[in-house]
C-alpha cells in the first residue's frame, strides 16, 4: 500500500500544466486565413514522422491539417525537426505562424486558467 501511494503521488506531482510542453508532445500556434488564433497540440508519437536519409534518420516532419473553430477555414502547416527535435524549417499555407504570447495577448490570456 505504502509503495502505490507513492507512485500516486509522483504521478500526480509531475506536473501536468504549465509551459504546454512535454515529453508526450507540444503545442504551436498559427492564424487561421480569416486571423483567428489557433492553439494546435503537436504529438510527438502520432504526428511527427521519421524522415529518412538513405538508411538513417535525418530527422522528423510534422504536417498538420488544421481547421479553425470559428470560421472552418483550413490551414496546412509543415515543420521539419533534425533528430534532437530541434526546428530546422517551417512553412505554412494559408494563415500563419504566431508564439504563444501573440496567442495568449489574442485571446485575453486564457490560455492556461488557473495556475
Ligand atoms: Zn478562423
Amino acid at each position: 500500500m505504502g509503495i502505490l501511494d507513492a507512485l500516486k503521488g509522483i504521478f500526480s506531482g509531475s506536473g501536468s500544466s504549465g509551459s504546454g510542453e512535454s515529453s508526450a508532445g507540444f503545442f504551436f500556434y498559427v492564424r487561421c486565413p480569416s486571423g483567428h488564433p489557433i492553439r494546435v497540440w503537436v504529438n510527438r508519437s502520432s504526428d511527427l514522422v521519421q524522415d529518412f536519409e538513405g538508411d538513417t534518420i535525418g530527422g522528423y516532419m510534422l504536417t498538420k491539417h488544421i481547421v479553425c473553430p470559428r470560421c472552418y477555414k483550413k490551414t496546412r502547416a509543415e515543420i521539419r525537426y533534425d533528430r534532437g527535435f530541434r526546428e530546422t524549417s517551417r512553412e505554412i499555407d494559408n494563415g500563419r505562424f504566431i508564439d504563444a504570447s501573440e496567442y495568449e495577448a489574442a485571446t485575453g490570456g486564457s490560455a492556461s486558467p488557473g495556475a
